[in-house]
């Protein structure tokens, strides 16, 4: 059975990342942005994370790991940089060897 907000839509699962409700899933209205709407049906799916230590480490897990995808991207974007230098100097290197053999 779906669960409808005021609007009465069906109600959208999402996912909490604040420090004290990491990776909780609530339910809330799809038209929340909306000011003209004015519904804020907003339910929790999940219970509360059982204490202050287990929040704080989901927390610092959740940190980790977006400081490691970030670290991924910039990673996957050096390679990129230094293939496409590659390219080219490879490239110039074949044009210089033609030139010298001509
Ligand atoms: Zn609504």
């Amino acid at each position: 059975m779906a669960n409808l907000c005021g609007c009465g839509e069906t109600a959208k699962c999402r996912t909490s990342w604040t420090q004290f409700n990491l990776g909780r899933r609530f339910l809330g209205c799809p038209n929340f942005m909306d000011p003209t709407r004015n519904c804020n049906y907003f339910r929790w799916v999940d219970a509360p994370l059982p204490n202050r230590w287990y929040q704080g480490t989901m927390y610092q897990l959740h940190v980790n790991l977006v400081n490691a995808q970030d670290q991924v991207v910039q990673a996957n974007n050096q390679n990129s940089r230094t293939a496409f230098y590659n390219r080219v100097l490879i490239v110039l290197i074949i044009r210089m060897l033609l030139v010298r053999l001509i």
